[in-house]
């Protein structure tokens, strides 16, 4: 009898225990984890949310919109004679980029460049799918280096068990210091190594209500790969601010920079609050020379103690 009641607290125990993670799950669903910014939560403690990292597109400037989901960018740069699209998500969330891109206006059958920033899944996995959306004219672009890290993803399967989505292979190879047109728009590319040793940057023009400003993908923010890329990264840092301290809009590939966070919280999902509540004659949250120089200083800071650290390692002796 004794028995038999320990082992019914037990069931009941471990029902309410049951109960209590799902309400847990629950909750969690809803929002950032506590001391989690919103940026933050999308490649934090909701990485895994699917219907979570489904948010609705943002149009931030005339001629720039957000279209990816939550975790990782992609930018429509919509043209006089077509779209561009910078990145491209991954599998399970491609088709919320297509949909993100209808429900913006556009029509993913007029998507001229899939450009991509760098070759990690999270970025390209899903340009082989908008590719073949747009009736397979679409050009998918990236520098040499990164194209290979991409053909290799592809060339060896079994590696991980994440969805690499429809394959791609090596189709438009871009050059540093090359100008692409489409129409009116003219994008620069830049090749700035360090995160990958292909990572793409690209600068263009955004309108405010048709006032200009200075924009810039920066493609690989935060290094990688020991000594080799941490001074490859270092130097690319270095050639922002000598050459790019001017950019007024930093376009992040990455609402949330894991490797150096931008300060209020995010680089896309807070400003763009502040901009939803703009009135006419307000600053454009997103027009911010201030934040993108103090960003810079954080990186190379951050950069060179990495190289340092990276260089003690590789002397550290094997055994002792
Ligand atoms: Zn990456």
């Amino acid at each position: 009898m004794k028995t038999t009641m320990r082992t019914l607290t037990c069931v009941v125990g471990g029902l309410m225990a049951i109960g209590l993670i799902q309400i847990r799950a629950g909750a969690q669903q809803a929002g950032p984890a506590p001391g989690e910014s919103l940026s933050q939560s999308y490649r934090g403690s909701q990485r895994d949310n699917d219907a979570y990292q489904k948010v609705p597109p943002i149009k931030v400037f005339d001629n720039l919109y957000y279209v990816g989901p939550g975790d990782v960018a992609v930018w429509l740069i919509p043209t006089t004679d077509g779209l561009i699209l910078v990145d491209s998500a991954q599998e399970p969330l491609v088709d919320h980029v297509l949909e993100s891109i209808r429900k913006s206006g556009f029509d993913p059958r007029n998507i001229k460049y899939i450009l991509l920033t760098h070759g990690h899944l999270d970025h390209f996995g899903g340009a082989g799918k908008i590719k073949a959306a747009s009736g397979g004219t679409a050009r998918v672009a990236a520098l040499d280096e990164d194209w290979t890290l991409i053909e290799t993803t592809y060339k060896n399967p079994g590696r991980g068990n994440q969805d690499r989505g429809v394959a791609l292979m090596r189709d438009m190879v871009l050059r540093e210091g090359q100008t692409l047109t489409l129409g009116k728009t003219e994008l620069k590319v830049y090749k700035m190594p360090g995160h990958t040793p292909g990572s793409a940057s690209f600068a263009f023009t955004v309108f405010d209500n048709g006032r200009p400003h200075k924009a810039l993908v920066f493609g690989g923010p935060g290094q990688r790969n020991g000594v080799e890329g941490g001074t490859q990264f270092l130097e690319s840092i270095r050639r922002l601010k000598r050459d790019f301290s001017d950019i007024e809009v930093p376009v992040h590939v990455h609402s949330y920079l894991n490797t150096y966070p931008v300060p209020g919280g995010g680089a896309i999902f807070e400003p763009a609050q502040k901009l939803a509540q703009r009135k006419p004659g307000e600053p454009h949250p997103f027009v911010d020379n201030k934040a993108w120089r103090a960003w810079l200083d954080v990186a190379e800071a951050g950069t060179v103690k990495y190289v340092e650290e990276a260089k003690l390692k590789t002397q550290q002796p094997r055994s002792n």
